[in-house]
């Protein structure tokens, strides 16, 4: 962490080439991107490490190297908007591993369940704290499955209120967008993949164990076909968040199945990943966020 400590003592922070070329080692979507965005994100990744604190939970020990990590996925959305997305975010917290927090939620009938569960990501709240596992971090190897951009579309969407699966459209970057449009397309399309994944739970036999390795074999071979992890059906923000994450990381599928999410998706970052000069392709795979 000595070079990080040190950015807040320089005039100019910079991160060292070695360090930003072990960053795009370990992120190989990165290297899909044509070089003057990339040099433009190192430069954004400075800004946001300048301005934000990152703090190890749990006898975390920061290490520059995960700092530019988290910073370069962070970054990657906002590469053509402004880092004011993030501007309400108290900060970024890590954790070694997956963490446990209390989740509710309530039924049709109104019955608040609660619950404890580990989870790998947390996007707080509006103006809070991202959270973020080492593990996730690290494990970076499933295609189109990217835990931090994740969490980070939670903070974008966040940023006018409650994640709602409709982030802020701002004047100066989204005039191409009609709010109106986008909610009509993202609800049909999330309406869509609820059917697919529902269809898909009932195949499962009712004896179904997703501890067991068997089924657990079977159910990532069932939900092989969907374009994007099945907890997109959780809620419309998730929808969002786990639409953005393949959108950078592996959005072939998305592309081909949903093609105007794709479209919006493109107009709404200012990106087009699908033609970036080496296009990356991928499914998304299992794993839990919020
Ligand atoms: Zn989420």
């Amino acid at each position: 962490m000595q070079w990080f400590r040190q950015l807040f003592k320089r005039d100019k922070p910079e991160i060292p080439e070695a360090l930003w070329q072990q960053c795009q080692d370990r992120l190989p979507f990165l290297a899909q991107l044509p070089a003057p965005d990339l040099a433009r994100l190192k430069t954004l990744c400075e800004t946001f490490l300048d301005r934000k604190t990152f703090t190890g939970a749990a006898g975390v020990e920061l290490t520059d190297r995960i700092a530019v990590l988290i910073a370069a996925q962070a970054c990657l959305p906002v590469l053509n908007l402004t880092l004011d997305l993030y501007a309400d975010m108290a900060g970024i917290i890590i954790y070694p591993g997956s963490f446990v927090i209390a989740q509710s939620e309530m039924d049709e009938a109104g019955v608040v369940h609660e619950w404890r569960e580990p989870v790998s990501g947390e996007a707080v709240h509006a103006g809070g704290a991202v959270i973020l596992s080492c593990e996730d971090i690290e494990d970076i190897e499933a295609p189109g499955y990217n835990v931090v951009i994740h969490e980070f579309a939670h903070k974008i969407d966040m940023r006018d209120g409650t994640a709602n699966g409709c982030p802020p459209f701002l004047v100066a970057y989204h005039k191409d967008i009609r709010a109106e449009h986008w909610q009509r397309e993202f609800s049909a399309a999330y309406r869509d993949f609820v059917a697919r994944v529902d269809a898909l739970d009932a195949q499962l036999p009712e004896d179904f164990d997703a501890d067991h390795p068997a089924d657990a074999a079977m159910y990532d071979e069932l939900f092989a076909e969907l374009p994007l992890d099945p907890y997109a059906a959780r809620h419309p923000a998730e929808f969002f968040a786990v639409a953005s994450e393949a959108f950078f990381v592996g959005p072939a599928p998305l592309a081909e199945d949903y093609p105007e999410i794709y479209r919006l998706l493109t107009l709404y970052y200012l990106q087009d990943p699908l033609h970036w000069q080496n296009a990356p392709c991928g499914k998304e795979t299992g794993g839990k966020h919020l």
